[in-house]
């Protein structure tokens, strides 16, 4: 005696999920859509607060070089031009980021790119071989004066880890560049979707039916007899009820005010990146739309990293070599769960950006047309 009223129950309303949901629904798939939370869209999602809109999680900024993936969002959102120029607070002192020749004027009042590749060399020598860390890593890409006063706190701040304890990967996602340039992305497509990121989703998930507060893992017999297929984009330690023990996650507090000023920072995001300021940026949110908002108001963030803990929300996967031989087991476990498909950030312990996830949904529900 089969219930079955679904062809996939989708575990998450984040961006993977949403995807995925839309691509089977658009091929005749009949899916559900469930979150633990009260909200779809995930980490993205944003709420307006006085007629800004507040990125609840994190500032999100999409970026990508995939043009499939380009044309893929612009279905459900307009995006603004917004280039993502934060700027590094060093106890007072301002430096642009990512490392580029302004950062190299404001570190060493030098003005040319011969003058900065001439310091960049002689700093680059103290790592010799191949980095075996975040700390070597950091020096041999940018020199000892940017890694003491840009990168050391804030790493540590952020991972809650030395940089010799962490994998050199982390960094290799900031740009250097010997042009006067702020832009933190190299990718050509940038923006924020113009109405915020939990319409957008909205519009993704227009015509699917989504019920949120449900706990997926809490209930599991019982929903998964509602359907032939799960997708689960939870923690994947979680679904296997830690078997292996937990993996490491980092997690984040945020401190959200609203401030009776225009403008506060005069930039989206402030990092702080010496070792003591206990946040490690601000993020006034107005800034991602050009100041958008009503008159005389502002809304900031502080962002503190911290361990996770069982009960908080996990951000980051620590991709160190002993959580990344913990997920491996995991993953091998998944590749036995029968029709069951783990996707995104949290069941493949990634480090994702917004892009690679959306091409990652697409590739796996492509994969599921063919192969039904
Ligand atoms: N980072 C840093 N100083 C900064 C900004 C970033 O040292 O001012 C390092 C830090 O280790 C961080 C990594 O670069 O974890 C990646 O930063 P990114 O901004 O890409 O992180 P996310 O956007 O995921 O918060």
């Amino acid at each position: 005696m089969s219930t079955v009223n679904y062809d996939y129950i989708i575990v998450g309303a984040g961006l993977f999920g949403a995807v995925f949901a839309r691509q089977m629904t658009d091929v005749g798939k009949r899916c559900l859509v469930i979150d633990r939370r009260s909200h779809i869209a995930g980490n993205i999602y944003s709420e307006e607060i006085e007629g800004i809109q507040v990125h609840i999680y994190g500032p999100h900024i999409f970026h990508t070089d995939n043009e499939e993936v380009w044309r893929y969002v612009q279905r459900f959102a307009k995006f603004n031009h917004f280039r993502y120029e934060p700027v590094a607070n060093y106890k007072g002192e301002l430096y642009n980021m990512p490392f580029n020749m302004n950062t190299f004027h404001q570190m060493w009042g030098i003005n040319t790119p011969q003058q900065a590749e001439t310091i960049l060399e002689q700093q680059r020598k103290e790592i010799t071989g191949e980095p075996k860390n975040l700390e070597e890593q950091a020096i041999k890409l940018i020199g000892r004066d940017v890694y003491e006063k840009l990168i050391k706190g804030y790493t540590q701040k952020q991972w809650g880890r030395s940089c010799d304890q962490l994998p050199s990967f982390i960094i290799r996602r900031l740009p250097v560049r010997l042009r006067y340039d702020n832009n933190y992305f190299n990718h050509p497509y940038q923006g924020i979707p113009i109405g915020g990121y939990t319409r957008m989703v909205e519009k993704m998930l227009a015509g699917i039916e989504v019920k949120q507060g449900v706990d997926y893992l809490a209930n599991k017999a019982e929903l998964d007899r509602l359907a032939e297929k799960v997708v689960y984009t939870g923690p994947i330690d979680a679904y296997f009820q830690y078997k292996y023990g937990p993996l490491e996650y980092r997690s984040l507090r945020f401190e959200t005010e609203m401030l009776e000023c225009d403008n506060y920072q005069g930039v989206a995001g402030m990092n702080f990146t010496d070792a003591e300021t206990p946040y490690t940026r601000i993020v006034e949110h107005k800034w991602f739309e050009f100041g958008k908002g009503n008159v005389g108001k502002t809304v900031i963030t502080r962002e503190y990293s911290k361990e996770w803990k069982p009960g908080d929300e996990p951000y980051y996967p620590v991709n160190d070599e002993k959580n990344q031989c913990l997920y491996e087991r995991y993953k091998a476990m998944a590749e036995k769960e029968p029709d069951v498909l783990f996707g995104g950030r949290l069941a493949e312990y990634k480090y994702y950006d917004m892009d690679k996830v959306i091409a990652a949904a697409l590739t796996v529900s492509e994969l599921e047309n063919r192969s039904v």
